[in-house]
């Protein structure tokens, strides 16, 4: 069976690849212990902190095979010690998880945690930082669950006029939405594979202040697969990962890279731009309405209001038929909003056919 272009998965993650990017998934036999994988690791490395306009004396990049999840959970078992005062911020699921994640390994976990779509209180925020020693905070860049951005440089200033480190959780954001880590004073954040970079899920990527990686290492270990010290030593003594990594997922990421850097970061950013605009204008032509049209929207997912008499169930069924995966709100926002996503290889003209199809759903 072939799984590739079987659907437009316009769901937040995952998202469809270009071919360039399945091609390079093909035909890879190395062995991560020679020095083929250290070039690749090497030149994933420049093209990731060249992505992101970080200088490579003061920034590193480390790939964990994993989803997700495992990048935010290596942060805040190994970046983050056990002693820390963490303040977990969120307005949504993702970054409720990074809260109880931080919980279960870190008993200094307050959580600042609002109800979900609501603008983050950021005098409460600085409240909480001025009435008590805080050493980290963390909050979600774009908040999937919603589809809205968090005022992450606003934080960073709270920060670092606070002396606390940033951890932004930028998975379902990077590469749709800029962020400049040293100008929001960010420490260190976290991304997927599958998401807005265009590539197939299967890596946790991580990039951060040397600071930060120097400092996991005097921390007492506290587990082994996800140490954030392992990574960054096995990467700066030998350009390897510390155990066998999914060396085909590594191969395709750099493609991913090379294509960005190709078509131009800038560009990449306005492109992503483009497509939500006209998809948004598209929806509005139909009279379906975003959640909160007001609010801070990211350019990789749109939360869009379920018409009146549409079940999600009969909408996602429709869609499937026709091609097309969306996803279902999820918690409070269940059975009122679905959500479209723009990431990945999707095209002006998947946008144009998505929009039909939502047509002719909901015309039925
Ligand atoms: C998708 C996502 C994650 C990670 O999910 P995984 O299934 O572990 O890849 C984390 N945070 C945000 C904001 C996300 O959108």
């Amino acid at each position: 069976m072939d799984y590739a272009k079987q659907y437009r998965l316009m769901c937040p993650g995952p998202v469809n690849v270009s071919e360039r990017v399945l091609n390079a998934m093909t035909r890879v036999e190395i062995g991560h212990r020679e020095e083929e994988f250290s070039v690749l690791l090497r030149e994933i490395h420049r093209n990731w902190l060249n992505i992101m306009g970080l200088p490579e004396d003061k920034y590193a990049f480390v790939a964990i095979s994993g989803s997700g999840s495992s990048a935010n959970e290596a942060v805040l078992t190994s970046a983050i010690g056990a002693d820390d005062v963490v303040l977990s911020l969120a307005t949504g699921e993702f970054g409720r998880r990074l809260g109880d994640i931080s919980k279960i390994y870190n008993p200094h976990t307050i959580c600042h945690h609002q109800d979900w779509a609501t603008p983050l209180d950021l005098h409460a925020i600085e409240a909480i930082l001025a009435a008590q020693h805080v050493d980290w905070v963390t909050m979600v860049h774009h908040e999937t669950s919603t589809g809205e951005l968090q005022p992450v440089e606003k934080v960073g200033a709270l920060c670092a006029k606070y002396g606390a480190r940033l951890f932004v959780d930028a998975v379902s954001s990077f590469m749709a939405d800029p962020l400049d880590l040293q100008r929001a004073n960010v420490s260190i954040m976290t991304t997927s594979s599958g998401k807005a970079i265009g590539m197939t899920p299967g890596l946790g990527l991580v990039v951060g202040e040397r600071a930060v990686f120097e400092r996991a290492a005097t921390l007492p270990v506290r587990n082994y697969y996800l140490s954030l010290a392992r990574h960054y030593d096995f990467y700066q003594r030998l350009g390897q990962t510390p155990n066998t990594p999914a060396i085909l997922l590594f191969v395709a990421l750099n493609e991913a890279l090379r294509i960005i850097l190709e078509e131009g970061v800038e560009n990449r950013f306005a492109f992503q731009a483009a497509k939500v605009a006209r998809l948004r204008e598209g929806l509005d032509g139909m009279g379906l309405h975003l959640l909160h049209p007001d609010h801070v929207l990211s350019n990789a997912v749109s939360s869009v209001l379920l018409p009146t008499g549409l079940e999600f169930e009969a909408l996602r069924a429709g869609l499937r038929e026709r091609g097309f995966i969306v996803y279902s709100g999820k918690g409070p926002l269940k059975g009122k909003i679905f959500q479209i996503s723009t990431m990945g290889a999707v095209d002006m003209y998947d946008i144009d056919d998505l929009l039909a199809a939502i047509h002719d759903v909901i015309s039925k």
